[in-house]
């Protein structure tokens, strides 16, 4: 499952590789190319990089944005190395002189100018705790603003672009807030508790991918239900939300 960590994960590694490398060769299965395909071929890579669970390839003027939601994944070959996937699943095929960048199964693949693409996903997305432009007050007043009880809002990327539910669950026990509180009974030192939190624990969830090493050993609820609360050694409970049937971890003692 990619979260906004993941997706910036991603970004660095293709950005470390890709960048400069000058399109040959270029198509992909979509229906969301809102420019000709063939005006990739000739671009420079400029840049990667991520908004929320979006992965960015800037091409000068141009942007291919991808989402690999559960099962999408991006290779990076070299020309002449073998696929590691069949060719079916091949969604975005991007070749340069040196390396050909690949995306299986990505539900989202999209072509458009930088421009368009980034003021599309401004709109569709809330403030992302990776991105320089952070602002915590604007995702606080987006929280409380989202009417719904605090645990569905914290999945609404128009509230915190990037949180999945793994970084969900985390970020409500660690803030000691119970994910069915809604969020007009949250005061404003619990909000800005949730999302100090979101912005700590991307942070640390993004440390640990650029190093390559698993998130698991740092989980304190997410995944703990046959074991005692790390932190009152009580139960923790394991429910799927409504309406959105999400996994949902909670220790009744430290979140209230
Ligand atoms: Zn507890």
């Amino acid at each position: 499952m990619v979260e906004g960590p993941s997706a910036r994960a991603y970004a660095m590694r293709i950005d470390a590789k890709l960048k400069g490398e000058v399109v040959r060769l270029f198509w992909a299965r979509s229906r969301r190319l809102f420019v000709s395909p063939k005006v990739v071929v000739g671009k420079r890579v400029d840049r990667a990089e991520s908004f929320g669970k979006n992965i960015i390839l800037k091409l000068e003027e141009l942007a291919i944005r991808l989402h690999l939601m559960m099962y999408g994944t991006i290779h990076l070959y070299r020309l002449d190395e073998p696929l590691l996937k069949p060719e079916r699943m091949v969604r975005l095929w991007l070749e340069g002189d040196r390396l050909r960048l690949v995306a299986y199964n990505a539900p989202i693949v999209e072509l458009d100018s930088y421009e368009r693409l980034m003021s599309r996903l401004r709109v569709e997305l809330g403030p992302d705790p990776l991105r320089s432009e952070w602002n915590p007050e604007e995702a606080a007043r987006r929280l409380k603003a989202s009417g719904t009880k605090v645990g569905i809002a914290l999945l609404d990327q128009r509230v915190i672009a990037g949180i999945g539910n793994i970084l969900r669950n985390e970020i409500l026990f660690r803030a000691g807030i119970h994910p069915e509180r809604h969020v007009d009974d949250l005061n404003m030192e619990e909000v800005n508790r949730i999302v100090e939190e979101a912005k700590r624990l991307t942070d640390m969830f993004l440390k640990r991918k650029i190093k390559g090493e698993r998130i698991g050993p740092i989980l304190m609820i997410y995944n703990r239900f046959r074991q005692a609360c790390i932190n009152c050694g009580g139960p923790v409970k394991f429910y799927l939300q409504e309406p959105i049937k999400r996994k949902t971890f909670v220790c009744e003692r430290c979140q209230h």
